[in-house]
């Protein structure tokens, strides 16, 4: 029995056309997908049944919101029993947000989500939309069991969803998952590094009602040697402010030569913000015991986001405002 598998088209550049303007989402691609899955052979084996479902608007990922990802959330699990798997079309440029995302807001596991995107518009010489659009549907139609879960699909590898970031504007391989090994490799052969992972736990029963926080609700800072508590109390006092990403040096670290810094993290989580902390270099992990300087950060109430991507705090922190859920949750 073939595969059935959902291809949700949100824009991005790999369907975009060049206008006046520079390159712009475009519709055409859902007509060179349908002409993919006529020419079946680009399957080679038991072809999977594809069906399209594009968006209007199209949007370069740039305008990409909270909202649209609580929509691609819901369009999958609308339909999650009619597939087997499901593709996210998705500009490169806020993908790890979106796929970050999706693996806090869906609910169920148990089938591949896979999102890809490309560095250049299909119909462009040296294109990497067409093998990219390929391999992320061999991988949702062929994922063990096992390992299904939400991933992104691009160039060479296959990333864990919430661990994945965007390494490069240029190369075919423009995203890495250097906080957590890859879930496989794309070669001649798709790969699957099954024996390293298992799949998120499935709460399908899970009724929580989500109500997205008011925009603004969340921020992201990155410590730099000259920062201020000034600087922190301004980004806390923005209207609205729920919760704040901060991104840290090494393994979570930040000034403690200056009391007004500390001080002005304590008020803040003491007026109510979650303050997380993440790591700045591509591979850190936050470790607050490590260094006196993490230890400070700690001591004032900030959280650790211990692997997490700043994209995958991001996603997390509004997953739990959305969901009512406190900092002991995160
Ligand atoms: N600006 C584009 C987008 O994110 C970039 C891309 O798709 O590669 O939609």
């Amino acid at each position: 029995m073939p595969k059935r598998i959902l291809i949700i088209y949100t824009g991005g550049t790999i369907g975009m056309k060049q206008t006046v303007n520079g390159l712009a989402p475009a519709a055409d691609l859902m007509a060179e997908i349908t002409q993919l899955i006529e020419l079946g052979p680009a399957f080679h084996e038991n072809p999977p049944q594809l069906q399209t479902l594009s968006y209007e608007p199209l949007i370069d990922s740039s305008d990409m919101t909270p909202e649209i990802w609580l929509k691609i959330a819901a369009d999958i699990e609308m339909r999650y029993d009619d597939y087997d798997g499901f593709v996210v079309l998705h500009g490169t440029d806020t993908l790890a947000y979106t796929s970050s995302a999706l693996c806090y807001f869906l609910r169920r596991h148990g089938k591949p989500v896979v999102l890809t995107g490309a560095q250049l518009p299909f119909g462009f010489p040296r294109s990497d939309a067409r093998s990219n659009l390929i391999s992320a549907i061999e991988v949702a139609a062929t994922m063990p069991v096992s390992m299904a879960q939400v991933c992104v699909v691009f160039g060479s590898r296959i990333m864990r969803g919430n661990r994945v970031t965007k390494i490069s504007a240029n190369a075919y391989d423009a995203f890495d998952s250097p906080r957590f090994p890859l879930l496989g490799s794309i070669g001649i052969d798709i790969q699957f590094f099954s024996s390293l992972h298992t799949r998120a736990p499935e709460h399908p029963d899970l009724d929580v009602r989500l109500q997205l926080p008011e925009d603004n609700a969340v921020a992201l800072l990155r410590l730099h040697p000259g920062i201020s508590a000034s600087m922190f109390r301004a980004v806390c006092a923005s209207p609205g402010l729920r919760a704040l990403v901060l991104e840290a040096y090494g393994s979570g670290n930040g000034p403690t030569r200056d009391p007004q810094f500390l001080d002005a993290v304590r008020q803040a989580v003491a007026s109510g913000v979650m303050v997380v902390v993440v790591s700045q270099p591509l591979d850190g992990v936050v470790t607050f015991e490590r260094y006196a300087s993490g230890s400070g950060l700690a001591g004032v109430g900030a959280i650790s986001g211990r692997d997490l991507t700043t994209e995958a705090a991001i996603s997390k922190l509004y997953f739990l405002l959305a969901s009512g859920a406190s900092a002991s949750s995160f």
